[in-house]
């Protein structure tokens, strides 16, 4: 199977880092031009966008902050400035402020509410009406639009400490696949990504010393995940190599969500 997004326009949010810096990289390595969004960090993005550049493709990195309405409605009118189309969406966005549900501050409730799934949603409205707009574009994808929602194991786990991010992620789950059912007959093909243990910075915590140890008896497959496991499928989910997968989340977890602790004790 050979995947090609030549002539196609990717535009990739929170990708100064971690999963959304390899999606970038690696749409961008399948023909790609690609935007890199950031929220704080620019410099990694505009570096990522000067050696996609350096390697002959085309990029551009844009300042963002996703859970605001009018930053996603510039960062979309900057793509279609630059690049002339929007062909496929990451919402790959989030955050984590943790704490036990009694110690919870509003404040850090809404803002991982207000990043993961506020922003998710804002993002796949600026991108949909583009696509209605460009319609199918022949002979670049058989789709209007691709959108992948980067979710979380913990749209099925809960996680005591986390309550604030597994309700997001529970929120992406329905908002991917109310939005599928919304425009699936538009030829928008809109999917999820629900990631397990990946080793970047939003788990630095949890992936080194003894907390990785601790980790690997949830992971039945016996390793962390690398951010290429991740990008490799936001690929294959961006091209028509799946053109035929709608309203569906792809668990990327070695295992993971098979709920490993269960194991001989049936
Ligand atoms: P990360 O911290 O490297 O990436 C998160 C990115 O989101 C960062 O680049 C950050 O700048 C960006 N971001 C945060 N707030 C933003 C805002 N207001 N506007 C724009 N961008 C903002 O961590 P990651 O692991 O690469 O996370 C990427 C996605 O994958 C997240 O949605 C996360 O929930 C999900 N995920 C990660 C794992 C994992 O194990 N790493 C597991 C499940 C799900």
């Amino acid at each position: 199977m050979h995947i090609s997004l030549t002539g196609q326009v990717a535009l990739i949010t929170g990708a100064s880092s971690g999963i959304g810096h390899a999606a970038a990289k690696a749409l961008a390595a399948a023909g790609a031009a690609v935007v890199i969004n950031y929220n704080r960090q620019s410099e990694p993005a505009e570096a990522l966008a000067r050696q996609i550049i350096a390697d002959g493709g085309q990029a551009l990195a844009i300042g963002a902050d996703v859970s605001k309405e009018a930053d996603v409605e510039r960062l979309f009118s900057e793509t279609l400035d630059a690049f002339g189309s929007l062909d496929i969406l990451i919402a790959n966005s989030g955050m984590q402020k943790d704490a036990p549900a009694v110690d919870m501050s509003l404040d850090d409730w809404n803002a991982v509410i207000g990043v993961n799934l506020t922003g998710q949603f804002l993002c796949a409205r600026a991108a949909l009406r583009i696509f209605n707009r460009q319609g199918v574009r022949e002979g670049v994808s058989r789709a209007a639009g691709k959108i992948i929602h980067m979710s979380s194991v913990h749209q099925r786990i809960p996680w005591a400490g986390h309550v604030n991010y597994a309700a997001s992620k529970g929120g992406v789950d329905q908002l991917m696949q109310t939005l599928a059912q919304e425009v699936s007959h538009q030829r928008i093909r809109i999917n999820g990504i629900a990631p397990g243990a990946i080793r970047t910075p939003i788990n630095a915590a949890a992936t080194t010393g003894d907390a990785e140890q601790e980790l690997l008896k949830l992971i039945p497959y016996g390793r962390i995940g690398d951010v290429e496991d991740v990008a490799n499928a936001v690929v294959f989910l961006a091209s028509d190599a799946s053109d035929y997968i709608v309203g569906t989340t792809l668990f990327i977890d070695g295992g993971m969500s098979l709920y490993p602790e269960f194991r001989g004790n049936g």
